[in-house]
């Protein structure tokens, strides 16, 4: 069975094509620019050659005609024709309270994800675009979507809830949602896996750093808290994103700078964070190379997204009674050395204790703490598109 996995932004594209007999891509690329000059398509034939290609791709359809004709091409293409596409992935970053697992997407689907629109404007209707183009260029295939919330329905109410009149929740289902559920999931079963334990009988903090960054609380497999929230907004500073703030704060700089609504928006969204405190670069590559230089707030963003994820799993160590094992992954986690290092000194109380011989990887799949140590520390690159994948091939399968 192959199936291809397509995660759309709304000027992008992103696609690998699974041979799910050995659950390996067979071909993945992205189609950057959709919709604005200079559009192309970087296309991949996995191991062999790569191409990237200038093209005018005015919409999400044309973009997704593009990436077939590039599977199908002799050169750097996999597949003969296109009745080799058993189904289609779908990320989908916002299911709202609708959707606590993979679906096989139909008109009632659709419906549900465009009422889904008001809790992430900036994602569904790329998502939906995406969606609404395969569905025209492959109307037989079946289409399964996969959603970043899901995986964070299990939290209980006391944890999703917010402080504020619960009739807001109510009217517009305000509350925390969390997101990166796809790679938390992942992530911790592949931990339990590689401890050689069932993930029911393990209670695992799962750092998923990266440009966005989240904290999950995964207690028995199941998702019971989460540091990003109603929006990825909350939680420990992003490249861009602020991470938690005095609610207030928000009101007080509108009032004192008369910021609007959408300009306040832009500030906590794409200024801030890592980039706002170093002023250097929203990059951690480059905010610790300015640190090590002597770059005073370069070395404060460092401390204070470390301290902040530090927080974080002593939060989830005692929402869940104990930890057995803290997970590394995303772009930060997978790679940086230092990140991982800062954030795990000052947790050996909990019995946490870093190598930090071990600890010097990139990448890979592997142990981080001391053999003593009674909490496993890992790094485990992520894989959203391998879950995509086989949830889509489960899905497609039990319909059939
Ligand atoms: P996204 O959230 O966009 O998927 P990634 O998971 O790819 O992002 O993470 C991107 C971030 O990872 C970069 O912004 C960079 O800060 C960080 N990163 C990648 N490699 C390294 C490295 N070697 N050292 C430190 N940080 C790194």
């Amino acid at each position: 069975m192959k199936v291809l996995v397509l995660n759309c932004g709304s000027s992008s594209l992103k696609y690998q094509l699974f041979d799910m007999e050995i659950e390996q891509p067979m071909a993945k690329g992205l189609v950057e620019r959709i919709g604005i000059d200079g559009s192309r398509i970087k296309h991949t034939k996995v191991g062999i050659d790569s191409v990237t290609k200038n093209v005018d791709i005015a919409n999400h359809k044309v973009a997704i005609k593009h990436v077939l004709e590039e599977l199908l091409d002799e050169k750097v293409g996999v597949i003969k024709s296109l009745d080799e596409i058993t189904a289609v992935g779908h990320r989908v970053v916002h299911g709202g309270e609708k959707f606590a697992c993979s679906v096989m997407i139909d008109k009632d689907v659709i419906d549900a994800l465009e009422e889904c629109v008001p809790l992430a404007p900036l994602h569904n209707p790329a998502n939906l675009m995406g969606i609404e183009a395969m569905v025209d260029v492959l109307p037989d295939v079946p289409q399964v979507g996969v959603f970043d919330t899901a995986f964070h329905q299990t939290m209980p109410d006391y944890a999703y809830m917010y402080g504020v009149p619960y009739h807001y929740y109510e009217t517009y289902r305000v509350r925390r949602y969390g997101f990166h559920g796809t790679s938390h999931y992942y992530v911790a079963n592949r931990a339990a896996s590689i401890m050689g334990k069932p993930v029911e009988d393990l209670k695992i903090v799962t750092c998923h750093l990266g440009n966005g960054s989240s904290i999950s609380a995964v207690d028995g497999g199941k998702s019971v808290d989460t540091s990003m929230g109603f929006t990825p907004v909350p939680g420990v500073i992003m490249g861009t994103r602020c991470g938690d703030l005095d609610p207030l704060l928000i009101t007080f700089l509108a009032e004192q700078d008369g910021i609007d609504p959408k300009a306040m928006s832009h500030i906590l969204n794409k200024e801030s964070g890592i980039l706002g405190i170093s002023g250097v670069s929203s990059d951690l590559r480059d905010v610790e190379e300015a640190a090590e230089k002597g770059n005073d707030r370069a070395g404060l963003a460092e401390k204070m997204l470390c301290y902040g994820i530090r927080k974080y799993i002593g939060a989830y160590a005692a929402a869940m009674g104990g930890i057995d094992a803290i997970v590394f992954t995303a772009g930060i986690g997978e790679n940086s050395i230092p990140t991982r290092a800062k954030v795990c000194q000052g947790l050996e109380f909990l019995g946490a204790e870093i190598d930090l011989e071990k600890n010097n990887v990139r990448g890979k799949e592997t142990f981080i703490s001391t053999d003593g140590s009674k909490v496993k520390i890992m790094v485990i690159p992520t894989n959203e598109e391998l879950v995509i994948a086989r949830d889509t091939k489960k899905i497609v399968s039990e319909t059939k």
